[in-house]
């Protein structure tokens, strides 16, 4: 190699293994990027599943303090997150791991336990990170096949062997919006090995008003090796800071804080999740919103004769019987920005996340006109 000019090298070539067969993360359109492509205005973006109530007026007025104090670095340890992270839900703060996002917590847990020659198990159609993070450090995706759109927890189970290091389960899922109760859940967690570590990704487990929806926090007292990710991006509205939390028995918390980059999660994102953790009518409004804006979306698709997958969380998946990339694009010329999910194995879906109803409603519409 060191024969090969400067034009001759290829550096993708040269990214490790892992990395070389990745693409990168497809994220929702931002309304600002098609404003600029096509001219329009008066956007509506249900494409990445924001809480569309805007921020809480109590993370607004944590960030105005704390940015006098841009100059300083973040607190290091979050203690003021964790502690209201404490009083809001009994967490222990030592079993508390904070994170840039939950994404960045998923990448932590995955490059502490998993390496080449070590396997990784989710399942078809869950968020596309488990198999980015995966592959980035080398270890072998094993994708069990979903059913009924959801996880089926026992082709899980029969995948593991003796190179398995981890299991990621979202509940409810992403993109489908599926849920797995708290018996299946147990009955899992009861055979899966203890040494194999389970994440379990509430990233929306907030939108469910069913009472009996499993808490992931709850289930640790009974399995050492469960792992729950929550995020302030979703429910809590904030998902321009960049904040989440890991909660995992004191050993893996201590191994995700020697990768874990010292000052991961901003000032501004400690201050607002602190501060939101007190807003109890900003979470219960967004709730409601997004039950109510469910029905709607399901109504009109029943409407116009379209099948979807009914969805616990924030988001809800459409069948539209098309090739959803291009009805995507038809969408987009009308102003409405949702979020085709072709990348995961669903072309003929689109995912939309739950606006205001006057959203729903403009969405609805335009989907009317463009099918
Ligand atoms: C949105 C989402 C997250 C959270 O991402 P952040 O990095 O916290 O913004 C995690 N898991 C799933 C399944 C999600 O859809």
């Amino acid at each position: 190699m060191g024969d090969l000019s400067r034009s001759e090298i290829d550096y993708i070539a040269l990214a490790c293994d892992g990395v070389r067969g990745l693409r990168p993360y497809l994220p929702g359109k931002p309304s600002e990027e098609l404003e600029r492509e096509l001219g329009i205005s008066n956007i509506v973006k249900l494409a990445s599943n924001e809480n569309p109530l805007g921020p809480s007026e109590h993370a607004l007025q944590a960030i105005a303090q704390a940015s006098k104090e841009l100059t300083r670095y973040p607190d290091g340890n979050g203690f003021s997150l964790k502690s209201a992270l404490h009083k809001r839900f009994g967490i222990d703060p030592e079993l508390i791991t904070l994170g840039n996002g939950s994404n960045d917590l998923l990448d932590l847990i995955t490059r502490a336990y998993a390496d080449a020659g070590k396997e990784v198990i989710f399942s078809q159609y869950a968020f596309a990170v488990y198999a980015l993070s995966t592959r980035a450090v080398g270890a072998t995706a094993v994708v069990t096949p979903a059913k009924n759109w959801g996880h089926d927890l026992d082709a899980m189970l029969a995948a593991i062997t003796d190179r398995t290091r981890l299991i990621f389960i979202a509940n409810p899922n992403n993109p489908t919006g599926t849920a797995l109760d708290e018996a299946a859940l147990r009955l899992f967690l009861e055979r899966v090995p203890a040494h194999i570590i389970v994440v379990l990704d509430e990233a929306y487990s907030e939108y469910s008003l069913d009472d009996a929806f499993p808490d992931g926090l709850k289930l640790m007292a009974d399995y050492s090796n469960l792992v729950v990710t929550r995020t302030f991006s979703k429910a809590w509205g904030l998902g321009a800071l960049r904040v989440g939390y890991a909660v995992a028995n004191a050993e893996i918390t201590d191994v995700l804080n020697r990768v874990r980059h010292p000052f991961n999660v901003n000032s501004l994102a400690l201050a607002a999740a602190t501060a939101v953790l007190d807003d109890h009518e900003y979470l219960e409004k967004g709730r409601e919103i997004n039950a109510l804006g469910l029905v709607q979306l399901a109504e009109g698709f029943d409407r116009l004769g379209l099948d979807y997958i009914p969805s616990v969380g924030n988001f809800i998946c459409v069948d539209s019987k098309q090739d959803a990339a291009d009805l995507y694009q038809r969408l987009l010329h009308e102003g409405v920005i949702v979020r085709p999910v072709g990348n995961y194995g669903m072309p003929q879906h689109l995912r939309v996340s739950v606006g205001l109803p006057e959203e729903n409603q403009r969405f609805l519409d335009a989907l009317e006109k463009v099918l």
